[in-house]
């Protein structure tokens, strides 16, 4: 099994691509192996800031349901602040982030010498397949698991499988944000690709199949 206590990994791809299942996977596998890495999703900071009704997720849900990016500077230092917990220290897998140039140069910034990108990971997907993984996920409000109604469907429907809670349609997973979402990726995280692909740490994974064989293509490019 790949142990590792320095990975310092950015997943890339478009929103549907599997990131966060995959993330949510491989800290569970590092945590279980006795070498924890954390999983930074900041999708899923942002909705706990919405949720809470803090100052930024109240700066950031307009965006965030129309689909569009929140500003860079909210993100970053947002991100700035996450990094610097703890349980971050040894390693990490960046979920969501960076999304724009900017946003990759800050990071670029605050990582010095001997804290560089280990490995920035592509999940390539062609888009007609996320609009069909965008549109039937479902996402438990109580444990964060990540279902779909075709794909990944829970025994009763509607409830989590792993711990009961009730299954929601995040708002920007509704046909209105979809297109827009897809369309940021392609003119704002898109450029990323060449960004780090002229640096030499682009690794690219066909994510257009199955999230278990996606997972131990994973653990192979982690190690
Ligand atoms: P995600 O869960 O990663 O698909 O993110 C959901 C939404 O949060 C995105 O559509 C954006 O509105 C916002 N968001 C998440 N990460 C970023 C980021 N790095 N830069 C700007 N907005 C972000």
């Amino acid at each position: 099994m790949a142990t590792s206590t320095t990975a310092r990994c950015v997943f890339l791809g478009a929103p549907g691509a599997g990131k966060g299942t995959q993330a949510k996977q491989v800290a569970e596998h590092f945590a279980a192996a006795g070498s924890p890495i954390a999983h930074l999703s900041t999708g899923d900071m942002l909705r706990a800031e919405v949720k809470s009704g803090s100052e930024l997720g109240v700066a950031a849900k307009g965006y965030m349901d129309k689909g569009q990016l929140v500003p860079d500077q909210l993100i970053i230092d947002m991100v700035k602040a996450r990094i610097q917990q703890p349980d971050a220290a040894a390693a990490w897998i960046l979920d969501g982030f960076p999304r724009t140039l900017p946003q990759a140069e800050a990071l670029d910034e605050n990582l010095s010498g001997d804290q560089a990108l280990t490995h920035v990971i592509s999940f390539s997907i062609p888009e007609e397949v996320l609009v069909g993984r965008l549109s039937g996920r479902r996402t438990c409000g109580k444990c964060g698991a990540i279902w779909h109604v075709e794909n990944r469907p829970t025994k009763v429907e509607g409830i989590c499988d792993t711990c009961g809670g009730e299954l929601v349609q995040r708002s920007d997973d509704r046909p209105e944000a979809i297109g827009k979402r897809l369309e940021v990726y392609r003119t704002q995280t898109a450029p990323l690709l060449a960004y780090y692909g002229d640096r030499g740490v682009l690794r690219e994974i066909d994510a257009d199949r199955s999230p278990d064989v996606v997972f131990q293509e994973l653990l192979e490019r982690m190690q």
